[in-house]
C-alpha cells in the first residue's frame, strides 16, 4: 500500500478486462528446463519488495522525512495486511523472491532493495537510488493495497514526468501495458475496481517513481482488505503465478525494443 492523497478513484473493471484482452501479442510463460537459453543475460533488473518485516518496531525511523523528488514525505510505512493478519511486507517479499529466481534463471542480474524480511528500511528514496545505482535496465516495486473492502484488483502505478525521471516516462508506460496484459492473462486477478483506469494510475507523489532513472512501475497486486483478493494473495500458487507474469512482462520488454 502506498499513501493516497487524492482519495479513491472509481474505474470501470469491465473496461479494464477488455483492455487487457486486446493488449500486445500473448507472452509465453517461461519453462524451467535446466538447458533453457538465458534470454536476459547481460540485463539488470531491479526489484523493490515494499516495506519490511520489522518496520513496525521503528516508528521514529519510519517518520523521518525524505525527499521524494517533489516534496518531503515519510521514510516508509508498515504497509497493510489482510483482515486475517497476513502482512503486505511478507507478500511483497515472497513474490519478489519468486521473481528473482525466475529472472536469474533467465540469466538476468537482479538488484534487490532488501534481501530478507526480518529487518527495517531502507527508506523509499534509498530504495529508488539503490536500483538506479545498480544500473537497472528496468525495475518494479511490488506492493499489496489496503483499499475499501468491496474493491478488488490490481493497479499499476506509473511515473509522472519530473526532472529526474523525464527520460523514462514513455518506457515505463510501455512496461506498464505489458505488465497489465501479463497479469490479466497469467493470473485471475482483475484490474482494480477503485484505483486508476483500466488498471493504470499515474502518480506524482511516490519517491520510487519520481526518482527512477530506469523504466519502472509500482504494482499494487491486489486489495488485501478484500476477502477474495486476500485468499488469492496469501496462496503460494498465486504468488508464483504472479511472479511468473512479472517475469514474462519484463522479458518481453527487454527482448522487444520499442
Ligand atoms: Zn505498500
Amino acid at each position: 500500500m502506498v499513501w493516497v492523497k487524492v482519495g479513491w478513484l472509481r474505474a470501470g473493471v469491465v473496461a479494464g478486462v477488455i483492455a487487457g484482452l486486446v493488449g500486445p501479442t500473448p507472452m509465453r510463460l517461461a519453462s524451467a528446463t535446466p538447458s533453457a537459453p538465458q534470454p536476459l543475460a547481460g540485463f539488470v533488473v531491479g526489484i523493490d519488495p515494499g516495506h519490511n518485516g520489522r518496520n513496525w518496531a521503528y516508528p521514529n525511523y519510519l517518520h523521518q522525512q525524505v525527499w521524494n523528488g517533489r516534496e518531503w514525505e515519510d521514510c516508509d510505512t508498515t504497509g497493510t495486511s489482510t483482515n486475517g493478519g497476513y502482512p503486505e511486507h511478507r507478500f511483497a517479499f515472497r513474490v519478489a523472491e519468486y521473481l528473482r529466481r525466475d529472472l536469474q534463471r533467465d540469466g538476468a542480474t537482479v538488484v534487490m532493495t532488501r534481501t530478507n524480511n526480518q529487518g527495517h528500511g531502507p527508506c523509499v528514496d534509498r530504495r529508488a537510488k539503490k536500483l538506479n545505482a545498480g544500473h537497472s535496465d528496468i525495475a518494479i516495486d511490488i506492493h499489496g493495497d489496503g483499499g475499501p473492502s468491496s474493491g478488488r484488483g490490481f493497479a499499476i502505478l506509473e511515473p509522472v514526468r519530473d526532472r529526474q525521471n523525464r527520460h523514462v516516462i514513455t518506457s515505463s508506460a510501455r512496461f506498464g501495458r505489458f505488465l497489465r496484459h501479463a497479469v490479466l492473462t497469467g493470473t485471475r486477478m482483475p484490474t482494480s475496481t477503485y484505483d486508476g483506469q483500466d488498471g493504470i494510475a499515474h502518480r506524482s507523489d511516490l519517491a520510487g517513481l519520481n526518482l527512477a532513472t530506469e523504466p519502472k512501475v509500482l504494482i499494487e497486486c491486489g486489495n488485501m482488505r478484500n476477502a477474495t483478493d486476500a485468499r488469492m494473495m496469501t496462496s503460494a500458487a498465486f504468488q508464483r503465478r504472479l511472479a511468473r507474469s512479472m517475469e514474462a512482462a519484463i522479458r518481453w520488454y527487454l527482448t522487444h525494443p520499442a
